[in-house]
Order: structure tokens, then C-alpha cells, then sequence
């Protein structure tokens, strides 16, 4: 090995790679250090060496929620993307680690079995780890309901905590602090007595029709109490909006899309103006959804 090459203990380490590609915003500089562990144990260990290290780091799924600096990531990212098992346990209760594709979830599993609840999680992208993390949902429900209990990593060590709804809320948890890693969770489905299978088709149809297509995160803030944040920002004459690549998409204007190679500070700057818009207007302070990586560290705006 070169002199100036450094030895990493796993083999599922990679320097320098790109994270545009890994992000549904495809945006963001390369990762110094990316490891993609293929197994629980191996991200076990992944984690406690990752934490062992100066510098930042991040636990990356499917990159449907991030928005990350192109100056890129000086740091270390574990990519859960590998993390792929589905276990049967019986009883309508399935194991499933953190790297699967949601969508593989309610397509193999619970459409497979016409489980309830498919309307709460259609359509929705990325891992369902990052899912999990995010109690990412709908207006039918959201993924921690499913859940029985949830395996996580810290810097305390690996624990298994049961889920109950105390522990959850609108897009958010408290079982896994931000840097912790979920690993897996078992998820307690129950038959349904309609077919899953036409409630699916009528929300991926409905998402055609009502969102935007394209390189986006989603919704980029949460939606306060009783309003719609989409509301607020288009009632602030903000639909249409342009920062150099992105903009605020004239069909929802909850969508920051970036649709001419958009840099970060495009979209930061669109999400600042929409802050400071609704701010000025409603009195409202809209929270980010979308995660923002600047320098490393996750940013809370003001
Ligand atoms: C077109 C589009 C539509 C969307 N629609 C919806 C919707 O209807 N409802 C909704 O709730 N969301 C929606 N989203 C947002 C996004 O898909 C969800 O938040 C999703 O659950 C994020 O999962 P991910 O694996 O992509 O997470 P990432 O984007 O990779 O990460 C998001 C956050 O979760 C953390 N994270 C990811 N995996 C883990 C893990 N295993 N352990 C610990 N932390 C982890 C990351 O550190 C980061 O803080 C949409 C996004 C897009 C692009």
C-alpha cells in the first residue's frame, strides 16, 4: 500500500465518493469515507469505529430527505443501502433492516398479503430506516404505527426499544437521536378487509397528478398545526420562484425542485426566502422537513 494511503478496517470502505447521486436531490460533493455495510454486524461495528473518528459524520438511506453542501463531506457516511433482509417472523410480523426500499416493503409484504395500511406509506421513497427515523407518512398514518419494536446503534451501544406511540409523533421519533442508527425494525401488520392493492394505485396516481415530478425532497417543510405549508408559501405570491437551477414549483409550492443543475445554495436560498416570506406574512415559523448537511453538521435554520 502507498505511504500515504490509510488503512481502513473494513473492506466496504470507499474514499472520496460522490453523494449527488445517492440523494433523490442529486446534489451534494463527494464523502471523504463511505462505508456500506452488508450486514447488521458489520454496521454495528461500521457505527462504533465511524463514532471512534474526529470529524463529521452522517447515516445515509435513500437520500430522499437530504439536502447536502457541494463543498461535500469531510467526514464519514454510512450508507444503509445494503442492509436488504426481510424475515417472516409468523404472526403477520416481519424483521426488516434498515437498508430495504420501503416501496419493496409494501409491494412484497404488504400488498402480497392485502396487509392494512399500504394508503399511509404508497409512494413514499427511500429506505426504511430513513422511514423509520423520520416517522415518514401520510395524512392516513405513518410508518412507526407499524411497528412493534426497533433496533438501534448509539454511542451507547445496540439496544432493541418497543415502540408505543408515546415515543413517536408527526415526522419524528424519539427512540433514535440524530446521529444514532436505526438497524432494523419489526413491523406488526394486520389483514385488511379491502383490497390493498386499488388503495395503492389510487395514491401513486394521485402523486402523479398532485406532485411535481422530478429532482426534489419531497415536501421541504412540515406542515404547522391545522395549515398547509404549501399554502402559506403560494399565498405569499412565491409559486414559480426561481434561484439559479432551482425553484418553487408552480404546481405545489411546498416542492423545491431542482431542475436546471441546481447548486446547495439555490435551494437554501429558496428555503430561506420561503421562511422568511411566511414569517413576515402569517407569523408563522415553517420547519424544515428536508435535512440540511452544510459544512457537515445537520443546520436548523433560524
Ligand atoms: C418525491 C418525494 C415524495 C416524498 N413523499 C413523502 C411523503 O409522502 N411522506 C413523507 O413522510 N416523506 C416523503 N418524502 C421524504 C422522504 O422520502 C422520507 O422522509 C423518507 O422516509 C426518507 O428516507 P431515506 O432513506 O431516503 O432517508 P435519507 O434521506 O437518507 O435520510 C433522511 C434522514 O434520516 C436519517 N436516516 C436515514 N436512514 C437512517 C437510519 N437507518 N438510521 C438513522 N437515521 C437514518 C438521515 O441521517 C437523515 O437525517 C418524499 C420525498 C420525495 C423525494
Amino acid at each position: 500500500m502507498p505511504q500515504n494511503m490509510i488503512a481502513f478496517p473494513f473492506e466496504f470502505a470507499q474514499e472520496n465518493v460522490p453523494l449527488a447521486p445517492l440523494t433523490r436531490y442529486r446534489i451534494g460533493g463527494p464523502a471523504r469515507l463511505a462505508l456500506s455495510p452488508r450486514t447488521l454486524d458489520e454496521a454495528c461495528a461500521a457505527y462504533a469505529w465511524m463514532m471512534a473518528q474526529a470529524g463529521p459524520r452522517l447515516v445515509l438511506g435513500g437520500g430522499s430527505n437530504v439536502l447536502i453542501d457541494d463543498q461535500g463531506f469531510a467526514g464519514t457516511v454510512l450508507i444503509t443501502t445494503r442492509l436488504e433482509g426481510i424475515v417472516a417472523l409468523g404472526e403477520d410480523r416481519y424483521r426488516v433492516e434498515s437498508g430495504v426500499v420501503l416501496d419493496r416493503l409494501v409491494r412484497e409484504v404488504m400488498l402480497e398479503r392485502n396487509y392494512d395500511g399500504v394508503g399511509s406509506l404508497a409512494g413514499i421513497p427511500g429506505t426504511v430506516g430513513g422511514a423509520i427515523f423520520m416517522n415518514a407518512g401520510t395524512v392516513n398514518g405513518s410508518t412507526c404505527e407499524w411497528l412493534d419494536e426497533v433496533e438501534v446503534m448509539t454511542p451507547s451501544g445496540r439496544a432493541t426499544i418497543r415502540v408505543t406511540p408515546e415515543i413517536y409523533g408527526y415526522r419524528g421519533q424519539t427512540f433514535c437521536p440524530r446521529g444514532g442508527l436505526v438497524l432494523c425494525g419489526t413491523f406488526r401488520f394486520r389483514p385488511s378487509f379491502r383490497e390493498e392493492r386499488a388503495v395503492y394505485d389510487h395514491y401513486l396516481q394521485r402523486r402523479q397528478e398532485k406532485q411535481p415530478q422530478g429532482d426534489c425532497c419531497g415536501s421541504v417543510f412540515k406542515n404547522p398545526p391545522n395549515d398547509h405549508a404549501g399554502r402559506l408559501i403560494e399565498s405569499c405570491g412565491l409559486k414559480g420562484t426561481r434561484c439559479g437551477g432551482a425553484i418553487i414549483s408552480p404546481m405545489h409550492a411546498n416542492f423545491i425542485m431542482n431542475d436546471r443543475h441546481a447548486t446547495f445554495d439555490d435551494v437554501l436560498q429558496l428555503i430561506q426566502l420561503s421562511k422568511s416570506a411566511v414569517r413576515e406574512r402569517h407569523g408563522v415559523d415553517l420547519q424544515e422537513e428536508v435535512v440540511i448537511i452544510r459544512n457537515g453538521v445537520v443546520v436548523d435554520l433560524a
